[in-house]
């Protein structure tokens, strides 16, 4: 038996763990006790990876279909690359290069993003490339960009265990993150004094550890930290030589905040004003303020702004850059971040950059010697499958990500994927839904199968290592890029030095960090190797650094272009989609303990059911009293988009008048096309971020 260290490929927690396997097939896998992230420890879904290695459910050949109403065919790897570059030729002749488009994922290592990104950005010349973190993390991009100049989380899962008062807003963490709230709750074990604060509409199971949990409406989370910030402002509790010393745009702030009393707050958030003040003692009076966010900020039409209003009142206490300090998104998917730093969002470059910025487009240019890069902006995810619908984008790449079951608004999607001309998807899963759509079928390996590198969410880059081989063809994400990218390169610039000669994923590693070089998150100092003899290391580290950075801005300087933190003044804004007499019922997802997204891995493992077995909307005894409806009844739930059939979870922990329903199972376990043919596709106007969390529905029995 061999043992190789490697990372879970779950959540942005990013675990290091240590795969027992023979060669051929992982036989166990246990949490690494070298990793900072987890020390050992392995949540459920961690622990059992070595559980959903099910090759029934694998992409095992290429497969080509010549035409929508044909089934797809197996071919060979240069039959379906060679066919896939011809098409994408053929289609950027035809209609220019911002017709076709990539939509690509937070599950894909860095080395997988970059040749992504690369290919898009100076091969084809769009900036039509977008991912799932979209979905996931933009808001806090945005959030970060604007109050400290560069998307850096700037604290360590050490700053869990050190902080003396911790906000956690819009996270199930017991649950969607699972290992840290261990972490959480072994330190409140330790410090009981320690105050936690939950900030959630439901009572979830984090809520077990807080000292005070507010239930706040849905959507008014801006209104809580302005009057956290009212209050903090009113008993003196703010840090003014910091303010003066580190930030801008405070006395805005303070003017716009000065009407967010405590009883319009309570009444917005539909809290009490004691719990108000409670909330605003404990920030106040502490000596280290840490708040941990997710989804609940984010997936919003308001997600910018929420994230700025709870980064304000960092500033305004001086809560950053010390240690049990700060602002710190938790990372939903495992290399979200690594995304990031690849400028894998539409409207980013690599290093952190702009593609807006003429400078940063010439710096990326340079780099990759090129004359220039595209100008024209690229689509957001929401945006990029509605010109998939109208036939503005003629091929879409789709790579590890399940659209067909994940984006919002899903009859849309599908009726998009099903009128595109062309749609390759790249997946490990043949059991996607976004997999019947595909004309052309590339498989790719998993975990346990390739190697490349990811950053978690305290900016920790770990090496992902193979232990076996993939089944039958299927080949790594950034091969099958570099492999097509050259056939590309060779029928759109025959004779040209290939760009894409890139045989091991440390190459594309070597290349690729050069772009960070003088940026806040230049790591160019690494490499795979390093990391090998130094183990995972925190960005930055640059060439002069012999070891991570553990906490950003301790001197109090920023990463904006004057060094200081900028307040942003920003009022409430009402949901996108309310309630009404038709659609009485405020619909709220999000994530299970023991499953992972669509369940294309989690979903072959029993094991993993036995927690929650099926979906089930969950619903208030008093509504479902209202309908004369029992716990488990069939019922249908619909809404302005769609309609789902599933059973009632009588659910007390529900507030009356909001239901909940996990985001997990999509149309092979439902009578309907999945959660999100429920869900809205209204988005942030900064960061594109839809507002998966709230949509009006009905409950009718069947
Ligand atoms: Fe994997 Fe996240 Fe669980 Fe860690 S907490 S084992 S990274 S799913």
């Amino acid at each position: 038996m061999k043992q190789t260290a490697s990372t879970c490929c779950y959540c942005g927690v990013g675990c290091g763990v240590l795969i027992d396997h023979d060669g051929e097939k992982i036989h166990t896998v246990s949490g690494d006790p070298a990793h900072p992230a987890n020390l050992g420890r392995l949540c459920s879904k961690g622990s059992t990876l070595h559980l959903t290695g099910d090759l029934a459910a694998r992409a095992h050949y290429p497969e080509l279909r010549l035409g929508k109403s044909l089934a797809r065919a197996r071919v060979d790897w240069d039959g379906a690359l060679s066919h896939a570059a011809e098409v994408f030729a053929r289609t950027i002749d035809e209609h220019g290069p911002d017709s076709v488009a990539f939509y690509i994922s937070g599950q894909l290592l860095t080395e997988d993003y970059y040749s992504f990104n690369k290919l898009a950005r100076t091969l084809i010349g769009t900036n039509n490339i977008d991912s799932n973190s979209r979905l996931c993390m933009s808001s806090a991009v945005v959030g970060y960009k604007r109050s400290l100049g560069a998307d850096a989380p700037p604290c360590s899962y050490t700053d869990i265990e050190q902080s003396q008062c911790l906000l956690i807003a819009g996270s199930n963490m017991a649950w969607a993150h699972p290992v840290l709230f261990r972490r959480l709750e072994a330190a409140k074990a330790e410090q009981p004094d320690k105050r936690i604060i939950v900030i959630d509409p439901r009572r979830t199971d984090t809520c077990e550890i807080a000292d005070l949990h507010l239930a706040l409406r849905p959507g008014t989370d801006v209104a809580l930290f302005h009057g956290l910030l009212h209050l903090l402002i009113e008993q003196r509790q703010i840090d003014h030589a910091f303010i003066a010393a580190h930030t801008d745009g405070f006395e805005a702030l303070q003017s716009l905040v000065e009407r967010y009393t405590p009883a319009l707050v309570a009444a917005e958030c539909g809290i009490s004003e004691a719990d108000l003040h409670l909330a605003a003692s404990w920030i106040g009076d502490t000596q280290s303020f840490l708040s941990l966010w997710c989804m609940g900020l984010n997936q919003s039409s308001a997600g910018s702004a929420k994230n700025n209003a709870l980064i304000n009142l960092h500033l305004a206490t001086g809560q950053i850059g010390k240690v049990g300090s700060g602002p710190f998104s938790l990372t939903g998917q495992p290399n979200a971040m690594g995304g990031r730093e690849t400028g894998s969002l539409s409207n980013l470059l690599p290093g952190h950059r702009d593609a807006a910025n003429p400078e940063h487009r010439r710096e990326v240019a340079i780099y990759w010697g090129v004359d220039n890069l595209p100008e024209q902006p690229g689509l957001s995810a929401v945006d990029l499958f509605e010109a998939v619908r109208a036939g503005r984008i003629k091929a879409l790449w789709v790579a590890c990500t399940n659209p067909a079951q994940s984006m919002p608004n899903q009859q849309l999607i599908h009726e998009a994927l099903a009128t595109c001309p062309f749609v390759i998807v790249q997946e490990a899963f043949t059991t996607t839904e976004t997999c019947s759509y595909a004309d052309l079928l590339l498989p790719a390996a998993s975990w346990g199968e390739k190697e490349g590198t990811v950053t978690n969410s305290e900016r920790r880059i770990s090496h992902v290592r193979p232990a076996i081989g993939a089944p039958g063809e299927a080949r790594a994400d950034w091969s099958i890029v570099c492999d097509f990218a050259r056939r590309l390169e060779r029928r759109l610039l025959p004779g040209r030095p290939s760009q894409f000669a890139f045989y091991s994923p440390a190459e594309l590693f070597d290349e690729y960090k050069g772009l960070t070089r003088g940026r806040d998150l230049d790591y160019s100092g690494l490499s795979h190797a390093l990391i090998d003899r130094l183990g995972p290391q925190q960005w930055p580290f640059n060439a002069s650094t012999e070891q991570g950075t553990e906490r950003l801005y301790t001197d109090g300087r920023f990463a904006t272009a004057n060094g200081r933190a900028q307040f942003i003044a920003e009022h409430l804004t009402e949901l996108k989609e309310t309630t009404d007499s038709d659609y009485p019922l405020l619909l709220n997802t999000g994530r299970l303990r023991d499953q992972w997204h669509g369940m294309s891995r989690t979903g072959t493992a029993a094991q993993l059911f036995g927690h929650v077995e099926l979906a089930q909307l969950a619903m208030h005894p008093d509504d479902l009293a209202a309908r004369d409806l029992q716990d488990g009844q069939l019922i249908r739930v619909s809404s302005r988009r769609g309609e789902l059939v599933l059973p009632v979870l009588a659910e007390p922990a529900q507030r009356p008048g909001q239901v909940f329903l996990p985001m997990h199972w999509g149309d092979r376990f439902l009578k309907g096309l999945g959660c999100n043919v429920l869900t809205q596709n209204g988005y942030d106007p900064l960061s594109k971020q839809p507002e998966l969390k709230q949509s009006g529905v009905q409950v009718t029995p069947v």
